[in-house]
């Protein structure tokens, strides 16, 4: 008996006028969105009965679009992070764009499945890598692709530096070294590299965090007696993660000698350039971002100092067959044909981990060919200029105190009062990050120097302007002022 198929259903809009007119809707909304953005506040709390709704069950029947969307605007565009605002100063964050917004959406139209075949996504995707070299004046002959961020940009480069100690490594995995292989990066670097070198098995106690120097940079010295003390252990040091630009402060590690210390050492040099890197499109950072050049290996994001929508960043390494060799894995469902949609450039597949890749490189080639790079040279540089800016309002303000030097779009300062000792300063300035969030009107974040809690500015908005840091700095006084008054009384009522 032949199978019978009847009532066949799909996916499709049974009326395509409909999603037109909501597509228009959408364009509308965003427009308006982006377009007042300033107007609106930086963050604000999502009320119990919105979080609510975000319990509701799994649907089991359709619903009219326009309703879904209507919830959508409700309960969820209403409630954002807040990093398209001209005051996000959290974490590192980009913007993101309208533009991108836009080609996100033509990717997503096309749904491309970047990781074989014969289509335009591979080798947009190419020529972007292409791009990036070009960018950061690497080895052309370097390998690369794009992916969802520097975490994973940086586990994939550590998984080639592992590999390439030993041959065997594929095949016996960290048996085949016989020595325990030891890593190097400083003590401020990300925790996405601790977590990249306990995936990969090496353990985080074989990564050395090595002290910094009062600019928050690796201590070269105690870095080259660490790795001469590791030898004389028994140990293989394989691999220095150099920071170009840390979280916390946005310090460049000494990369020129980290190089002379890898090339001399015979190890591999990753960069995490996640954001700092970029300062390499500003003339003023060429000569301290050369090594850069020179690395074996390179991680960086779109996302955040490109400004590029979520979620993209790049990952070179500069050996292609050690590249190659280290992913490819033979499948006789994705042998490369001759000709028809199996040709095309080499998989993606062949060169990291993930085999279903979203088409993110649209993005990156249409905001690219938008703006052209010196745009985003002048916009880098113009954050650097306005961080610089507010660190110089702090050093001249005495109720505020800069804790560590701006080197580049970072500035992380505390308001103080000599009448309270760190512990309480510590405690005020926490309580004034969050009350400053709730204001809405600006949302910087936070990290921990040498035990002293400080409020973080970092800057890769492309919609801040100086009169946003003027807001900023009057707002964190007003609130710490309010606070000063409140824990001066809180300690004399304590002390009675
Ligand atoms: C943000 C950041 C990372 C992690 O990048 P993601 O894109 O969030 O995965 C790594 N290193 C540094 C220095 C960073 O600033």
């Amino acid at each position: 008996m032949e199978i019978e198929l009847k009532n066949e259903i799909g996916l499709d809009p049974e009326n395509w006028e409909d999603i037109r007119c909501l597509g228009y809707q959408m364009v509308d909304d965003m427009v308006e969105f982006l377009k007042s953005i300033r107007e609106k506040p930086a963050w604000k709390e999502i009320p119990e009965e919105v979080k609510n709704t975000y319990k509701s069950k799994l649907p089991k029947y359709p619903s009219n679009i326009n309703e879904v969307y209507e919830e959508f605007k409700k309960n969820i565009f209403e409630y954002s992070k807040g990093n398209v605002h001209p005051r996000f100063f959290s974490w590192v964050e980009g913007n993101g764009t309208a533009f991108g917004a836009l080609s996100d959406f033509m990717a997503s139209t096309m749904n491309s499945n970047v990781a074989i075949g014969n289509h335009s996504a591979l080798y947009i995707e190419n020529q972007v890598i292409s791009w990036c070299k070009e960018m950061m004046g690497f080895s052309e002959q370097a390998t690369g692709m794009l992916v969802s961020g520097a975490s994973i940009a940086n586990i994939t480069s550590l998984i080639v530096a592992r590999n390439a100690v030993c041959e065997k490594m594929k095949e016996d995995g960290l048996y085949s070294v016989g020595k325990k292989l030891v890593a190097y990066c400083s003590a401020e670097t990300h925790n996405c590299v601790t977590k990249a070198i306990e995936v990969i098995g090496l353990g985080n106690k074989q990564l050395r965090k090595i002290e910094v120097n009062d600019k928050f940079e690796i201590n070269i010295n105690s870095l080259i007696n660490q790795i001469e003390q590791d030898k004389k252990d028994g140990m293989l040091p394989f691999c220095i993660i150099g920071n170009a630009g840390t979280v916390n402060t946005g310090a460049f590690d000494d990369l020129n000698s980290l190089l002379e210390i890898t090339q001399a050492e015979n190890m591999w040099l990753h960069i995490d350039g996640a954001f700092g890197a970029l300062a390499k499109l500003v003339p003023e950072y060429q000569d301290r971002l050369k090594a850069i050049e020179e690395a074996d290996s390179l991680a960086f994001d779109f996302h955040k100092w490109l400004y590029v929508n979520y979620e993209v960043a790049c990952v070179l390494i500069k050996h292609p067959e050690l590249h190659r060799k280290t992913y490819a894995s033979p499948a006789n469902y994705l042998l490369a044909h001759d000709r028809g949609l199996a040709a095309g450039p080499d998989a993606f597949s062949n060169y990291g981990m993930e085999l279903s890749r979203g088409f993110k490189a649209l993005k990156v080639w249409m905001s690219l060919k938008e703006n052209g790079i010196n745009k985003y040279k002048t916009l880098i540089s113009q954050n650097i200029q306005q961080s610089r800016y507010l660190g110089q309002q702090v050093s001249k303000n005495e109720k505020l105190e800069l804790i560590a030097e701006v080197s580049l779009n970072i500035v992380c300062f505390r308001y103080v009062n000599g009448q309270l000792n760190n512990a309480q300063l510590n405690e005020l300035n926490k309580e004034l990050v969050m009350r400053l969030h709730e204001s809405g009107v600006a949302t910087p974040s936070y990290t921990l120097l040498n035990g002293i809690y400080a409020i973080r500015v970092a800057n890769t908005n492309h919609r801040t302007r100086k009169a946003d840091l003027d807001i900023i700095l009057k707002e964190i006084l007003k609130i710490g002022d309010k606070l000063s008054v409140e824990f001066v009384k809180k300690i004399m009522f304590k002390s009675k």
